[in-house]
This record gives C-alpha cells, structure tokens and sequence, in this order.
C-alpha cells in the first residue's frame, strides 16, 4: 500500500538513499532537511518525481505535516560535524525527537529513529549486545552526539509508554558508500579521498583500533525492515556488519583498492574516548527482521572509491573545519 513517508535528514548520505528506495517502490516522500551537513545534488535527480516533495526545515522547531510513516535521521554523524557546534548537535537529537514524536502523536503515524552504536560508548563488551548499557563518557567532546542520541531512545520509549506512540528504534553501526560527504572527516572518507590524490592516509592513533562497516544498501534495508517489522517488536535492534577491521587493515585495504602510491602514516594520537573496538552483535535483527548484510568490504569500498573518483571535490564545502 502506497504510504506517506516523511525523513527527516532527507538530504544526507543515509536519507537519500533511504528517499531513493521509497520513492521506487512508490510511496509519497517528504524529504525534510536543513542541510547543514549535505547539499542537494544527492537528492538532486529526485526532485522531478511526482512522489517526492523537499522541505527545507530544522527539526529543532516543530512542523506539521500529515504522515502515516517517519523515518527520523536528521543529526550531523560524523565525529567532526558533530563536534563542530556540540550544543546544536544536542538540540538536533533532544528536540528533534520531541518534535518529531510530537507529529507523530498527533497525526498516529509510526516513528524510526536512527540511533547509534555511540549509545555503547568505548564498549567493554564485545561484540555489543543491544542489552549492553554502554560506557560513555558524559563530559567529553563526543557526550553531546553519545548523551543526545541515549535521550533521544529514552524519549522514544518514553512516547511509547505513556502516549501509545508507536515506535522504532535502530541503532547504526558505522556505515558507508557513496554520497559520503568527502570533508566529513569520517574514515572512509577520509582515506578514500586521500588515496585517490594519492597523499598520505592518516592514521590516528597505531590503527589497531577496530570499526566494523556496513555498505549503505545494506543499512538502508535494515532501516525498511525494522520500519515494517512485526507489529510488537520495537527494539533497539543493532544494524551494522558484524566482519571487524582495524583501521590500519582499511588504511591498507583501500591503498590497495584505489591502486594509489599513499603512504600510511600516524598522523596524530587517537582522539579522546575514541572508542577502541565496535562490531555489532546482530542476532536480534537476524532473528527478528530476517535481516544480515550481503556487501563485504572490498566490494562496498571499491563502489566507494568509485563514487569518490566520480565527484567534483570543488563543488562540496566543507560544512566544517573538522576534515
Ligand atoms: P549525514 O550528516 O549525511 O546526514 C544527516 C542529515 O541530517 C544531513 O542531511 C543534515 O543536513 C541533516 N540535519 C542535521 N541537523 C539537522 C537539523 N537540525 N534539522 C534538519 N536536518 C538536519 O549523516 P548520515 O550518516 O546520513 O546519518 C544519518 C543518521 O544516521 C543520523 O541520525 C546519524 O546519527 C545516524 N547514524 C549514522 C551512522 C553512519 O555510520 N552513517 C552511524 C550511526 C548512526
Ligand atoms: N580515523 C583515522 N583517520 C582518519 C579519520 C578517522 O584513523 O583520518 C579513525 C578514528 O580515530 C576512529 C576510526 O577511524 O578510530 C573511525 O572514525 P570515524 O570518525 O569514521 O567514526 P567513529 O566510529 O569514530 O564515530
């Protein structure tokens, strides 16, 4: 059945591909974005479509609109967008939750919100489990991104319980793929755009600190399938590719991939609370949602690469300085 679907963070490099795959099967989409992290080319080829309409809006101030369905995503992601203004980042994901809830309630629509694996903090669990509680820092530089999006799930189920809001609630492991935003100072990125000028990737830290990464078509069905899960299961639910990596292992896997002469240095020391291990237990979400990634890292990366290759860096501004 033909849905009215709004995602906020429309724009972004997860939401476009989000809008991408509900405007192909058909769905009316909103598109609601401020666009402080990402500009309208990735969303540029869908502006034409009769069942895709844009918004510019921040969802830091409530908006009415008739939904039957809302994918919340709007919050800067990446380590540097995030730090770059922490008070707004905290606003972003606090109010944005209570507004979008609020619409929600309002207009009895279904909410996702996008949540992280930041919720675990520097884990001293491993793999993290979703009824891991985590180990975060409340005071340092990634609190207002880890701390915001922990308030934002309490509010989700705070909605659920005592307005019958019906919610879902994924938490996002590190993600990646084209539409990335090449200065957002994430790692994949980062190398990638490094190794295609061929200068040195930076690592922080020896590069023995671990991520597991999940390609974008992955994450973006693990998004749909929660959406449209069973009727009771509200989560959390971990989405992201259990295959861990050190960031040395990527540094190299991606010289090898862009067939680049880049030397691999240590650039600077690993960043505060920057956490030193992260892979998904994922068997809630393979039990529950039927739902495992298909793309291995060299095949994601390599579509990476490409996509890096393809862009015009001169016509992305860096939202920050952080790159
Ligand atoms: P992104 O920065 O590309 O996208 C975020 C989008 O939200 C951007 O288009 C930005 O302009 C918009 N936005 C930011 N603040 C806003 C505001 N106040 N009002 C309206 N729009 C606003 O990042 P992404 O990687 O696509 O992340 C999308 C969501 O997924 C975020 O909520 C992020 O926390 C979550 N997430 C992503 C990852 C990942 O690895 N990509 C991991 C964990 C969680
Ligand atoms: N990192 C790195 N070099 C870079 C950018 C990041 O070594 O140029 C490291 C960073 O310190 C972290 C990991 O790569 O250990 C992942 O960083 P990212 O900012 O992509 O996301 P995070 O998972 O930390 O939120």
């Amino acid at each position: 059945m033909v849905k009215r679907i709004l995602v906020t963070g429309g724009a972004g490099f997860l939401g476009s591909h989000l809008c991408d795959r509900l405007v192909e099967q058909g769905h009316d989409v909103i598109c609601l974005d401020n666009f402080f992290t990402s500009q309208k080319s990735n969303i540029e080829h869908l502006l034409a479509k009769r069942n895709f309409e844009l918004v510019r809006h921040d969802v830091t101030e409530p908006i009415v609109l008739e939904v039957d369905q809302i994918y919340n995503l709007a919050c800067p992601a990446a380590p540097g967008h995030y730090q770059y203004n922490p008070i707004k980042t905290t606003k972003t994901s606090v109010m944005g939750a209570i507004n979008m809830l609020g619409l929600a309630k309002r207009v009895k629509a279904r909410i996702l919100h996008a949540s992280t694996s930041e919720v675990y903090g520097d884990p001293e669990v491993h793999p993290q489990p979703e009824s891991y509680r985590g180990n975060v820092n409340p005071i340092g530089p990634r609190a207002c991104y880890d701390e915001g999006k922990r308030c934002a799930e309490t509010l989700m189920f705070d909605y659920h319980r005592q307005n019958r809001v019906d919610i879902r609630v994924v938490r996002i492991f590190n993600t990646y793929g084209p539409r990335m935003h090449p200065y957002d100072g994430r790692v994949v990125s980062n190398f990638a755009r490094q190794a295609i000028a061929g200068e040195d990737i930076t690592l922080f830290g020896d590069g023995s600190q671990t991520r597991s990464f999940c390609y974008v078509d992955d994450l973006v069905d693990g998004l749909m399938r929660m959406m449209n899960g069973p009727a009771d299961f509200h989560g959390p639910v971990n989405l992201g590719n259990p295959d861990e990596f050190t960031v040395r292992q990527l540094a190299e896997l991606t010289v090898k991939l862009a067939r680049t002469k880049s030397t691999i240095r240590q650039a600077r020391p690993l960043p505060q609370d920057d956490p030193q291990r992260r892979r998904p237990d994922i068997s809630l979400a393979r039990k529950m949602l039927d739902w495992s990634p298909k793309v291995p890292l060299e095949q994601g990366l390599a579509k990476t690469i490409e996509f890096f290759r393809s862009i015009d860096l001169g016509r992305y501004r860096p939202p920050t300085p952080n790159y």
